[in-house]
């Protein structure tokens, strides 16, 4: 499970705050020091960590945390905060279009998890009582179109596809089929590539000019760290993100990516992925996060 580390390092120090009652200007800053550490190992970006510390350190020194009669909850209560904070405040939800269908254009490297993701949102939003239609525009690998259709299936969505043509006629196509057929939403699963290229980034923004998507979700794989990060400022900058879903949040990874992607792109993650099956999949709630990691 992400954040196993994190957790515990962050409980060490509160464990310690907690055991000395009134608490010094000094105790605050020595466990900020180690908040920091804890931080930094679990992968969060730099400037991230820095600012965190900073905010936190500039709320907990005053003298209203200091003199109240339970200074370590204090702490602990400013700590959630700034890491609720830091994930975004309130639940990010899909941005839906004021005239249906909605398009939403799903985007990441390949590996990430992308195509699973596109029929786990489609079985959500058809709990929801949503029609959605899936396109497969992964053309380049033929397995892909197949993955879809094996997904698609198990999520009792129709998947509409053209086989390996031109990916922006098939999504041209594909958003007709939806008006045509009275999906209310369209899942565009569009290829990805081992490394972000400029082949890659021009057919999605040539997708996203043809069928002005409502929604662009960014996948990236919690597992790659820092990496997941830097993906999700290339896509923002070269396509422009509107939300981010991170998958792959049930391994063992340290954790980081969630904690820093909106500082460093300014998108919130708005769901988040945590197996293989289709139901392994819940909408990303930053207090949640914030109250698993504070155990
Ligand atoms: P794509 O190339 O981006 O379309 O990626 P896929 O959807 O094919 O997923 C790549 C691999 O990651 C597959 O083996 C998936 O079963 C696996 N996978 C996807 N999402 C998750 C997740 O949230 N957790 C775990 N553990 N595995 C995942």
């Amino acid at each position: 499970m992400a954040f196993e580390g994190l957790s515990e390092k962050l409980n060490n120090v509160f464990k310690k705050l907690k055991s000395r009652g009134k608490l010094t200007e000094s105790d605050v800053k020595e466990a900020m020091r180690e908040v920091r550490l804890a931080l930094l190992e679990a992968d969060v970006s730099y400037k991230v960590v820095k600012d965190f510390v900073k905010s936190v350190t500039e709320r907990a020194v005053g003298e209203e945390v200091l003199a109240s009669l339970t200074p370590a909850q204090q702490v602990i209560k400013i700590v959630n905060e700034e890491l609720v904070s830091l994930m975004g405040n309130s639940n990010a939800r899909i941005n839906m279009a004021s005239k249906p269908p909605t398009v939403i254009m799903m985007c990441g490297l390949q590996g990430s998890g992308k195509t699973t993701h596109a029929a786990k949102l489609a079985k959500l939003l058809k709990k929801e009582g949503h029609r959605p239609l899936l396109a497969a525009c992964d053309i380049y690998r033929p397995a892909a179109i197949n993955q879809l259709q094996v997904v698609g299936g198990k999520a009792d969505v129709k998947v509409f596809e053209m086989g390996q043509t031109d990916p922006v006629v098939i999504a041209k196509k594909a958003l007709s089929y939806a008006k045509d057929y009275g999906h209310d939403i369209l899942i565009i699963d569009t290829a990805g590539r081992l490394h972000i290229d400029e082949a890659l980034m021009d057919e999605l923004v040539n997708i996203k000019k043809e069928t002005q998507p409502d929604e662009i979700m960014l996948v990236v794989d919690a597992m790659t760290g820092q990496d997941a990060v830097n993906v999700a400022k290339a896509f923002d900058d070269a396509v422009g993100i509107t939300g981010v879903l991170m998958s792959k949040l049930d391994s063992d990874t340290r954790g980081g990516a969630a904690l820093s992607v909106l500082s460093v792109t300014g998108k919130p993650i708005k769901f988040v992925g945590m197996g293989e099956k289709l139901d392994d999949f819940e909408q990303f709630h930053p207090e949640r996060m914030a109250s698993r990691i504070l155990g």
